[in-house]
C-alpha cells in the first residue's frame, strides 16, 4: 500500500476531475486522481473495434459549448462537421417513410402547428425559468410534480405531435421514459442547452466532432497531470474531518486537504464515507438515477445512403432505432451510421439473444436506409449499463419531484468533500461542456478557501 500527501485529491479521471484537477496545478496546488479504471476518460471512450475507429460514450460538440471549445482550442485538437447533406427521414406511426429538411418533422399541417406552438412554450417557460436555479421558480414544484408525459397531455391532444416533441428529451436526452421524468426536468435540460429549439436542431446540437475521437480530451489533459493519475485505484473509503481527509483506494492512500468527488452522483453510495454523509445527502442521492441508451454503430464499406440523397439523419418515435446518423469519421472512405435505442425499448431487447437483438436493430436501421444497412461490415453496441463504474447512459437525472426539492443542493460541499460531474452542471448539463464547467468551478472554490 502507498501512501501519499497532496493538497487536493480527485476521486475519478472523468472529463470532469481532470480538468479540476489541472485548473488546481495551475493554481500552484498539488494533486493526485484516483481511477477505478485501467484508462481515463469515463463516459469518454474512443476505440477501435475490428478495425473500426468508433466512439463508445460522448462524440457530438455544439457551437454554445465554450468551455469544451475553449478547451479543444488548448489541446490544440481539431473539429469537423458531422455529414448532413440531403434530406432527413421520418417514420410514421403507421411506418409510412417521409424525407425532409431542416428541423421540423414532414407530418400533417396541424401536427406541425401543433409542434411549432409547443416548442414557442417550451422556448418561454425556458426563458423565463433559466438555467441558473430552476427550483427557485415560484412554478418550479407544480412543474417538477407532474411527468413530462402528463405536461404533454395538457397541453395538446395531438398524440403525433406529444410523441415528437416528448422523443427530444425523453429517449433523446434524459434517456428516461417520459412518464419518469418531471416536466420541470425536461425544461431544465432544454435550458441547458440553452433553448427547446436548440434540441430540435440537430444541427446545432449535433454539430462537430473531434479528429482523433472526444477521449483526446481526458488523455490529453491526464498527460498533462504526468504522474499524478493512478489508474486502477478504485476508491473505497474517504475519512474526512474539518480540514483533512484520507482516501482509501484498492492500492494507495492518499492524505489531503481537500477531496473532489469526480463520479456520477449513482456511484457515490459505493464509497464508505467516514463518518457518513449528512441525512440530506443520503436522502437527495436515491432520488438521482442514470438513464438508459444502447448506442449502435455499423460500419459499411461505404456510406451507400449518401448516394440515394439522404443525410444519413433519422428519427422515428416509433421506431426501435429511435434516431441515427451518419457518424462517418473525418476523411474516412468507410461509412458509419450511429442509431440510439432508449430506455424501456432497450430493456425489451437485452431480454433476446445478441443476434435476435442485433437482427431487430439492424432491421429498424434498414426502415430508415433499405436493405443495405442490414449487412454491416462491424456492428458494435455500447451498453454502458453493464460498466461497473457508470451503470447507465447518458447521465443522471431526477426522479419526480427531485430537481425542485434538492436541485439547490446537489453541489453544496460536506466539509472537506466537493463534488463535480457533468451530471450537476447548469450549462452543459450531463454533457462534457458542463463537466468541464463544474469542474473548474470546483477548483476555482477550493484554491480560494486553500489560499484564505
Ligand atoms: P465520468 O465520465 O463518468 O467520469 C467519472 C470517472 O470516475 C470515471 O472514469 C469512473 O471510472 C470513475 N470512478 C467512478 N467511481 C469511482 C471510484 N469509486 N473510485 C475511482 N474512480 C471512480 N456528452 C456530450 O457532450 N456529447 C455527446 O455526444 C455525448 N454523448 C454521450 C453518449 C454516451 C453513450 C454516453 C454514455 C455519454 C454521452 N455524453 C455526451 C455525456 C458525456 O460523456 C458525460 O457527460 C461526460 O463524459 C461526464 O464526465 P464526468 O467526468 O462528469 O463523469
Amino acid at each position: 500500500m502507498t501512501d501519499i500527501t497532496r493538497d487536493v485529491v480527485i476521486v475519478g479521471a472523468g472529463v470532469s476531475g481532470l480538468t479540476a484537477a489541472n485548473e488546481l496545478v495551475k493554481a500552484g496546488k498539488t494533486v493526485a486522481v484516483l481511477e477505478a479504471r485501467d484508462r481515463v476518460g469515463g463516459r469518454l471512450w474512443t476505440r477501435e473495434i475490428d478495425g473500426a475507429m468508433l466512439e463508445i460514450g460522448g462524440q457530438w460538440v455544439s457551437p454554445d459549448q465554450d468551455a469544451l471549445i475553449g478547451t479543444l482550442e488548448d489541446l490544440g485538437l481539431e473539429t469537423y462537421s458531422r455529414y448532413r447533406e440531403g434530406d432527413s427521414v421520418y417514420i410514421d406511426a403507421d411506418g409510412a417513410l417521409t424525407t425532409f429538411t431542416g428541423e421540423i418533422f414532414p407530418v400533417s399541417a396541424e401536427t406541425q402547428r401543433e409542434m411549432e406552438r409547443l416548442i414557442g412554450v417550451l422556448d418561454e417557460l425556458v426563458a423565463e425559468i433559466g438555467i441558473a436555479a430552476p427550483w427557485d421558480h415560484p412554478r418550479a414544484k407544480e412543474l417538477d410534480t407532474i411527468t413530462w408525459k402528463a405536461w404533454l397531455e395538457a397541453q395538446t391532444e395531438d398524440q403525433e405531435a406529444r410523441d415528437n416533441i416528448g422523443l427530444f428529451i425523453a429517449e433523446a436526452m434524459l434517456t428516461k421514459p417520459s412518464h419518469a421524468i418531471s416536466a420541470l426536468q425536461a425544461i431544465q435540460m432544454a435550458a441547458s442547452a440553452g433553448s427547446f429549439t436548440h434540441l430540435v436542431d440537430s444541427d446545432f446540437i449535433l454539430d462537430k466532432r473531434v479528429v482523433g475521437g472526444l477521449q483526446s480530451v481526458p488523455i490529453a489533459l491526464a498527460e498533462k497531470l504526468g504522474g499524478d493519475v493512478f489508474l486502477n485505484q478504485p476508491v473505497r473509503r474517504i475519512e474526512h474531518d474539518d480540514d483533512s481527509v484520507t482516501v482509501v483506494a484498492d492500492g494507495m492512500t492518499v492524505s489531503a486537504k481537500r477531496v473532489i468527488v469526480a463520479v456520477p452522483p449513482n456511484l457515490y453510495s459505493r464509497i464508505d464515507f467516514q463518518p457518513a454523509l449528512p441525512r440530506r445527502q443520503h436522502q437527495m442521492h436515491q432520488h438521482l438515477s442514470l438513464g438508459l441508451v444502447i448506442k449502435v454503430h455499423a460500419v459499411y464499406d461505404r456510406p451507400f445512403w449518401r448516394e440515394a440523397g439522404l443525410s444519413g439523419t433519422a428519427f422515428s418515435p416509433y421506431e426501435t432505432v429511435h434516431e441515427a446518423y451518419d457518424n462517418t469519421n473525418h476523411g474516412d472512405s468507410k461509412g458509419t451510421l450511429v442509431g440510439f435505442v432508449s430506455d424501456e425499448t432497450a430493456d425489451g431487447l437485452f431480454e433476446l439473444s445478441e443476434e435476435e437483438r442485433k437482427h431487430r436493430i439492424l432491421t429498424s436501421l434498414s426502415h430508415y436506409y433499405g436493405e443495405q444497412a442490414l449487412t454491416p461490415e462491424v456492428y458494435y453496441e455500447s451498453d454502458w449499463g453493464t460498466e461497473e463504474w457508470t451503470r447507465g447512459a447518458y447521465a443522471a437525472s431526477f426522479d419526480l419531484g427531485g430537481l425542485s426539492r434538492y436541485g439547490a443542493d446537489l453541489r453544496t460541499p460536506v466539509g472537506v468533500i466537493h463534488w463535480s460531474c457533468s451530471d450537476l452542471a447548469a450549462e452543459g448539463f450531463q454533457h462534457v461542456d458542463g463537466a468541464i464547467r463544474v469542474g473548474r468551478e470546483t477548483a476555482a472554490v477550493i484554491a480560494d478557501e486553500l489560499n484564505a
